[in-house]
């Protein structure tokens, strides 16, 4: 995109925002950065360093409506009166993601879905890495696109892309889309519509052409029905844990299958290295993109064992008399949990509650009465859940602390049972993130 000296207006100076005016000051844009917050010294060291303009804790309308282009942090909502100022203004706003890519030539892959997202991207990029492409990590994961767009030379990047960044997205194209699946989340930001979040993600497919590839989970209906209305070219690859496909990726209780370029690879999903049926749909995902970019079906294999999650997914916290501790902190909706209770094998006693997003927990009582012994909430208001849950489990407590919550659950669970942290819920009631309840929760195994 032609710069010629044009505004590029930036709201808001987090990661990508910062890497955005770097990368836009190296192009040739006037810059100009606003944050209604407070900036982190750190960006601001940044910014100034590279002469770009900015203020916090304020948003000059003025200096903004002159923008030529705009970029918008994924965390602003449209509601805002300053974005409706924006819009009625009829300035084109874009994504970070969308504005690295006007200046990225390297192949693009792309993960988005409602849950699986960064477990995906991150093994992925293991298989890529340790294959020895020369490949950057982006997105909502690690540095900012553009910023390394500015700064480094990859051949390949892996992208964790939000439903968010989907929607400020319009030219990019993406060599390799991966979905994970959808269901029900964010519909606050969709106007309570789930078409809305359906079409937002299927944003990834936009562009794409006939040399390009979409790699998605057929065993997902919304996925399936959505694709048949759905104009494109590209070449699809299923992957499904239900039927067999070729070209794609299948697997049974037993076996996976990854069937690319006339070349089948197959391998025990118990030599998996992360466990749970959530997780080898993330396998046959990343394994089919990086069969897409001709990794060797040995190399492929051998990092679909060694790969290390990130954490707050499904981590193993310690074994404490007998006791497993599980720390899946990052599940913030009811799927995520699903497939957690799903994945476990031995009698759980199940820490859940925080701040709920209008979830709807029959979903999980299958499961609730075949695995889980005793709840532990965890929110300030447990009222929702222990109502959905009473006459199925058991016992269930009331916790207010991680601490608390650890001790109640080291007393409901005997010798080889297990205790999962599995919320289903959002942190903010009483811990400032999901990072911070999941490290709250594993001090607490560890003081045991
Ligand atoms: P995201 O980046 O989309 O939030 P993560 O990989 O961080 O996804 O995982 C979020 C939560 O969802 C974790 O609790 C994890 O155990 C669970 N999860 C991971 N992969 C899947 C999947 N394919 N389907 C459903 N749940 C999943």
């Amino acid at each position: 995109m032609e710069a010629q000296n044009r505004l590029l207006v930036i709201l808001g100076a987090g990661e990508s925002g910062v890497g955005a005016a770097i990368l836009a000051k190296a192009k040739g844009w006037r810059v100009f950065v606003s944050d209604g917050a407070s900036i982190k010294p750190s960006f601001q060291e940044e910014l100034g360093s590279h002469g770009v303009e900015f203020e916090a804790e304020q948003h000059t309308m003025d200096k903004i409506l002159a923008a030529d282009l705009l970029i918008k942090s994924p965390g602003i909502p449209e509601k805002t009166a300053l974005m409706q100022a924006i819009r009625a203004k009829g300035i084109k706003v874009i994504s970070e993601i969308e504005f690295a890519g006007y200046y990225s030539s390297a192949k693009h892959i792309c993960i988005t879905g409602s849950n699986g997202k960064t477990t995906t991207t991150m093994w992925c990029y293991h298989i890529l890495k340790k294959a020895g492409l020369n490949v950057g990590l982006a997105g909502n994961v690690g540095q900012s696109f553009a910023k390394q767009v500015a700064t480094a030379h990859y051949d390949y990047y892996v992208l964790e892309l939000s439903s968010f960044q989907l929607d400020d997205m319009y030219d990019f194209r993406a060599d390799i889309a991966i979905l994970t699946n959808i269901t029900p989340d964010h519909l606050d930001r969709y106007n309570y519509q789930m078409e809305n979040y359906v079409r937002a993600k299927f944003r990834i497919l936009q562009n794409q052409t006939a040399a390009d590839f979409f790699i998605y989970n057929a065993d997902d209906a919304t996925i399936t029905s959505q694709l048949k209305q759905f104009q494109t070219t590209t070449q699809l690859l299923p992957f499904s844990m239900n039927v067999a496909q070729n070209p794609g990726g299948f697997a049974d209780q037993k076996q996976l299958y990854i069937n690319i370029n006339k070349q089948q690879l197959t391998m025990s999903i118990h030599e998996l290295a992360l466990k749970g049926k959530h997780n080898t749909q993330n396998a046959l995902a990343a394994g089919i993109a990086a069969r897409l970019v001709e990794i060797r079906t040995d190399i492929v294999r051998e990092s679909l064992q060694d790969f290390v999650n990130v954490e707050h997914r499904m981590e193993f916290v310690a074994k404490v008399n007998g006791i497993e501790f599980i720390n899946d902190s990052k599940a913030t909706n009811i799927n995520a949990a699903w497939f957690a209770l799903e994945s476990m094998e031995k009698p759980t006693v199940w820490i859940v509650g925080g701040v709920d997003k209008g979830n709807d927990y029959s979903e999980l009582f299958e499961l609730a009465t075949q695995k889980v012994k005793a709840i532990v909430c965890l929110g300030l208001d447990n009222q929702k859940i222990i109502e959905a849950f009473k006459d199925k489990v058991e016992v269930i407590v009331e916790a207010k602390s991680a601490n608390e919550a650890v001790s109640f659950a080291y007393q409901l669970a005997g010798k080889d049972d297990a205790v999962l942290l599995s919320p289903a819920c959002a942190s903010f009631d009483l811990f400032s993130s999901y990072e911070d309840r999941g490290q709250q929760f594993k001090q607490a195994v560890r003081m045991l």
